[in-house]
């Protein structure tokens, strides 16, 4: 990705410039050459943008520190309409501690972040998902259940990548309550007495399709409401992981990452007996 250098360095023709305050959350940062950085930012009103940083040789540089991983806040932007935009300064910054401190913290956030990169264009503004970014972050940051909050923007997602399924009611008949199964052939939920239409229906439990249809409308604020025992919790993943396979079939590092994680935590961790699951439907 070197090559992005042509896109900013030394162009003669005038590129339309503002220097704005904008807010934004650091998706991604890569060092470029000996002291800068290109770092990638979804801002509120500018959609997903790349931000070439010069370095400075003060290690108190306060954009230094603006531009780690796992930041938010408010940045005095160059915003150029074409190529690569500026960081010039920050004004406020936030950053997510304990997904710099928290192995898994950190790899969930990491592949959220990586999920709606690859989701989104560049540019495109969307101030209601960058809200909904910023509350999922925090509620990570403060101890709410990190694989749920990665469930529903996984489910949320979908949307963006433009591949979202009917998980309102049955495709055929409209119904939104009682055991639905998943159809990829049909693109949405069935009722129970359409899973006839499709015999190769995914089979999922009832339980995972309900938390897939509940985690596509849940607020933030609600996440701390549910708590799901271990067995549901691989049901909804196993669930969301083949509609990932079937409908946008992206293979990203930080996934992998994940899925290897649960392998070796199921062998470290002797939990103490984790708090009786029971499943929260609201
Ligand atoms: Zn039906």
């Amino acid at each position: 990705m070197i090559c992005t250098t042509t896109q900013f360095s030394y162009r003669k023709e005038k590129l339309v410039s503002n220097l704005e305050e904008v807010e934004g959350i650091v998706l991604s940062v890569r060092k470029h050459k000996e002291r800068d950085f290109l770092v990638k930012i979804f801002t509120n009103t500018h959609g997903k943008l790349m931000f070439f940083v010069r370095g400075s040789k003060k290690p108190t540089d306060s954009l230094r520190s603006a531009i780690l991983p796992f930041s938010y806040g408010t940045y005095i932007a160059d915003i150029r309409s074409d190529g690569l935009s500026f960081l010039r300064d920050v004004k406020d910054i936030h950053h997510f501690t304990s997904m710099q401190t928290d192995i898994f913290k950190n790899a969930y956030a990491t592949y959220i972040l990586s999920l709606l990169d690859a989701a989104l264009e560049d540019k495109i503004k969307n101030p209601g998902l960058f809200e909904q970014l910023k509350l999922g972050l925090s509620a990570i940051d403060e101890g709410e259940d990190p694989e749920i909050i990665m469930n529903i923007f996984e489910v949320r997602f979908l949307y963006h990548f433009g591949v979202m399924p009917n998980l309102n009611s049955c495709v055929f008949c409209g119904e939104t309550q009682g055991k639905f199964d998943f159809s990829s052939v049909h693109n949405g939920i069935l009722c129970e007495r359409h899973w006839v239409e499709d015999e190769r229906r995914y089979q999922a439990t009832a339980r995972a399709v309900h938390f897939l249809r509940l985690f596509s409308i849940l607020s933030f604020d609600r996440v701390g409401k549910i708590t799901l025992k271990e067995e549901t919790k691989k049901e909804i993943r196993w669930l969301i992981d083949q509609i990932y396979e079937e409908y946008v079939g992206l293979h990203l590092k930080s996934k992998k990452f994940i899925d290897n994680m649960y392998k070796w935590e199921a062998v470290l961790k002797k939990r103490p007996a984790q708090k009786n699951g029971t499943e929260n439907e609201n």
